[in-house]
């Protein structure tokens, strides 16, 4: 048998959990056709001697739904090994949707996702209404790794209710529209529905975003006739602000209705997990409680738990301070010069000091707090905080962060941390009831590095602390997402299943450092991450990933969730 490709020599890590082994992968018409040892040679031959070879990853938490109009790579995502990026999370996808309400969504995304309206506008010709048509735009983009698109509670609002959907509730018609739209969306390959009730998500001037002013009820109707239709899998943003309210009784009047609509739906639910007060104690709880009762509830965990970079080239908590908007509106070479100035310094320091801060939302700049501001110096492990370093020298804080800046011609990045990073992280990783997948990808692109979290997740846990084994880690971002949402024939190293393959050298993989790019339509700002010790990356059996570079292959295409009768014959 003539192979398109053969992987020689690997260790097969093959997503399901099982032990490591030692064989050779060979592939045909983009299929795994054979696990063993290959004599044939293939059309390419891969060397994998001091290589994993393992599923591809999937993301199951991004927002790429813009960015896949203007990037046909995926980055920074694809540069991670993850081979299939899920996206319209939180509520946000852009179907189904008019073209005269193209501005009203756009309006959804901007601020709640930090992804610019004029990078938007300037790449996406909402050339669809329905989210059917939607799916099928996506599939013809140029694309190199695939994507699974849910359909987002804030789009299917604005598409029933137009303007109103900001304002107020829906009436019945209006939710039977969106009751029928969700279902055909289902029906056309949707993997699930999602939806935010997060104050984190606001609009630009402060409103919330169109799901967040549905009634619970309207919630529970829409997940119902996800049921109705044979499932998808249900994501919501959850309300921290009910989390957090000292109130026991609203706290747990909250967590009901949770467990409520996952034991009275049975549609898979999930959503992202955040240290609270008792860490994750209660989460869990509802968690168990839930799947105890007949749900299908877990969460999703992240590697490393959120950071937001704050840098001199991007964004600082001081940045709104008047003594520092003056400095920063400056271009970077004169910054550097201000900054290196005494008496400027000084007047710089005692303003961060003094000043007044504003409380940012979702992934803008907190109030700062020094002990929580790490100096990122390695990115595939643990760092310093700002405070520590400013003990050793002697120096002031804020001082210390401008010393870096102007050190590093303002490369030095930084990373506001709410939880710093600490093994009591491993037991939410290795919690049967979480996947391991909360990148927000494609979100926040001027903010977040969270595309790395599974090279992050291989080069700490595995590789440097060695708390997690390969089997492990691997499974948690390939396999446990594939069935969490229905990809199937994907997410393992079988025969028959989609060769979505990565070649990972252990003894190397990790994020590199962050870089400041430009290169958003119209020339916004944005953090690229690229990662090292990814050998090769392959798509339906295609090389899209050497060492990094792309080959210039496209294989990606819309992963759409199978109906369950189908699955049954
Ligand atoms: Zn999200």
């Amino acid at each position: 048998m003539a192979y398109d490709v053969v992987i020689r020599n690997g260790v097969v890590v093959d997503g399901t959990g099982g032990p490591a082994y030692r064989a050779d992968v060979a592939i045909a018409d983009g299929l795994i056709a054979k696990i063993g040892r290959i004599r044939g040679k293939g059309g390419q031959d891969l060397d994998a001697e001091s290589c994993v070879v393992t599923p591809g990853f999937i993301d199951a938490h991004t927002h790429m739904d813009a960015q896949m109009f203007w990037d046909p790579l995926g980055s920074s995502t694809c540069w991670h090994g993850v081979t299939t990026a899920i996206t319209g999370n939180c509520g946000f996808s852009l179907a189904p949707c008019t073209h005269e309400q193209a501005g009203l969504l756009m309006g959804n995304l901007e601020r709640a996702e930090d992804i610019p309206r004029a990078a938007m506008e300037s790449s996406i010709d909402w050339r669809w209404e329905t989210f059917r048509e939607y799916l099928d735009v996506v599939d013809a983009l140029p694309k190199t790794i695939n994507y699974s698109l849910h359909i987002g509670h804030s789009a299917l609002r604005i598409w029933a209710m137009g303007e109103r959907a900001m304002e107020s509730g829906a009436g019945e018609d209006e939710l039977r529209a969106m009751e029928r739209q969700l279902r055909d969306a289902l029906d056309a390959g949707a993997v699930g529905f999602t939806t935010s009730r997060s104050e984190n998500h606001l609009l630009p001037d402060d409103r919330p975003v169109a799901s967040r002013i549905a009634s619970w009820d309207e919630v529970r109707r829409l997940v119902r006739a996800m049921a109705d239709e044979g499932g998808g899998t249900f994501e919501l943003a959850v309300d921290q602000r009910a989390r957090r309210r000292d109130d026991p009784d609203a706290r747990a009047e909250e967590l009901e209705r949770l467990r409520a609509l996952a034991v009275e739906s049975k549609v898979p639910m999930t959503f992202g997990l955040q240290p609270e007060a008792d860490g994750y104690a209660s989460q869990f709880a509802l968690i168990e409680a839930a799947n105890a009762a007949g749900g299908k509830m877990f969460g999703l965990s992240h590697s490393r738990g959120f950071q937001v970079v704050l840098s001199f080239k991007t964004q600082l908590p001081f940045d709104a301070l008047p003594e520092w908007s003056s400095v920063r509106a400056l271009p970077p070479h004169q910054q550097v010069r201000a900054l290196a100035d005494a008496e400027i310094r000084r007047l710089l320091v005692q303003a961060a000091r003094n000043g007044s801060y504003r409380t940012g939302v979702g992934a803008e700049p907190r109030p700062p707090r020094f002990d929580r501001i790490e100096v990122l110096r390695d990115p595939s492990s643990t760092n310093p905080t700002v405070a520590e370093l400013a003990e050793q020298q002697g120096k002031d804080p804020v001082e210390l962060m401008i010393d870096l800046a102007v050190a590093t011609d303002l490369d030095q990045l930084f990373l506001q941390t709410s939880t710093r990073l600490s093994d009591d992280l491993l037991p939410v990783l290795r919690h049967p009831d979480t996947v391991m997948t909360f990148s927000d990808a494609g979100a926040h692109v001027g903010q977040l590095i969270d595309c790395s979290i599974q090279t992050f997740l291989l080069s700490y846990w595995v590789r440097e602390r060695q708390l997690l084994p390969i089997e492990e880690a691997v499974r948690m971002i390939t396999m446990a997402p594939a069935s969490k949402w229905g990809l199937q024939g994907r997410g393992v190293v079988r025969e028959g299943y989609v060769a979505d393959l990565n070649m990972i050298d252990l003894a190397q993989i990790g994020p590199e450092y962050p870089t400041v790019e430009h290169d958003l339509p119209t020339g916004a700002v944005r953090l690229a991450q690229r990662a090292r010790g990814v050998s090769a990356t392959l798509v339906a059996g295609r090389v899209v990933f050497l060492d990094g570079e792309h080959t210039g292959a496209m294989p990606g295409r819309v992963i759409r969730r199978q109906r369950l009768e189908s699955t049954r014959r």
